[in-house]
């Protein structure tokens, strides 16, 4: 609450909603302004389809950004080029979660297998490359960003759930980080030997690309809290604290839930994984 006892505006930005939104990831969006309002913030939910839309981006205090079918990367990635250098600034003070293409875009390229190349914005150390093989199914993978409730650290691993639909292979580059250890299902690459890693993360923890669908909040509230515990110590220089008994209750039974179905995806994954 403002000092004049009034909720805290937090501005939740989807990017390219319109043309970026497979697999239901549009939903990451719904889950945390959900979040953010159980944890007592005025929600204001932006959308950056183009570059019209630039102020949005400007006023964004977490950014969100889904997955696409080629032709639908292909169809943002000349805008996604106005607003490179907007969004490379960005993302080292507004956390931002990518799923899948945009994940791809946020790379140097996508090159799909035909061999069109469609650049990226180069915030990850990355390229991929469209392969023969799609890689579709449960995915389960250990995260090193130890994290409880509230997105308080602590030094456990966490794992997390999702779904992949890609055919898309990233390698990383340098010493870009992986975001995490895939236990069952594909990641980032078809390859299947040796440990296989999934999605990228900037150095500053602040900007994660993953290929987890689902939408991937939906079973992991503590990614959630996470990115949305990030949003408010940069803008108000605070943790998150829950509103009240009726917040407590619904994150408990959104944890509950979230628990089950992880259980679910555990065993969905290992089926894949040896179907
Ligand atoms: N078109 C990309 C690929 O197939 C991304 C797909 C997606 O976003 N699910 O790899």
């Amino acid at each position: 609450m403002t000092a004049e006892g009034k909720p805290k505006a937090l501005n939740i930005l989807e990017l390219y909603p319109e043309a970026m939104n497979l697999y239901g990831d549009s939903g990451n969006a719904e889950i945390m302004a959900r979040r953010a309002t159980l944890f007592g913030y005025d929600v204001k939910r932006l959308q950056y389809n183009s570059v019209a839309d630039k102020d949005s981006l400007l006023a964004a205090d977490i950014i969100l950004g889904g997955g696409g079918q080629d032709s639908a990367q292909r169809e943002i990635a000349g805008d996604l080029e106005k607003i490179k250098y907007e969004l490379r600034a960005a993302v080292h003070e507004v956390p931002t979660l990518v799923i899948c293409g945009l994940y791809q875009l946020f790379g140097h390229y996508f090159e799909s297998k035909d061999g069109n190349r469609l650049n990226g914005v180069d915030i990850f150390d990355a390229v991929t490359v469209g392969s023969n093989e799609r890689m579709i199914g449960n995915i389960v993978e250990s995260i090193e960003l130890g994290i409880t409730r509230g997105g308080k650290k602590d030094d456990t691993l966490v794992k997390i759930y999702g779904y992949e639909n890609h055919s898309g292979e990233t390698e990383l580059l340098g010493d870009q980080a992986p975001f995490g250890m895939v236990e069952y299902g594909y990641g980032n690459t078809s390859e299947h030997s040796g440990i296989r890693w999934e999605g990228a993360i900037t150095s500053d923890g602040n900007c994660i690309g993953t290929y987890m669908h689902g939408p991937v909040l939906s079973k992991n509230p503590l990614l959630a809290d996470y990115i949305l515990s990030k949003a408010v110590r940069n803008k108000y220089g605070e943790s998150l604290t829950i509103e009240g008994q009726e917040a407590t209750a619904e994150l408990d039974k959104v944890s509950m839930l979230a628990a089950r179905a992880s259980i679910a995806a555990d065993e969905a994954a290992r089926r894949d994984q040896y179907s």
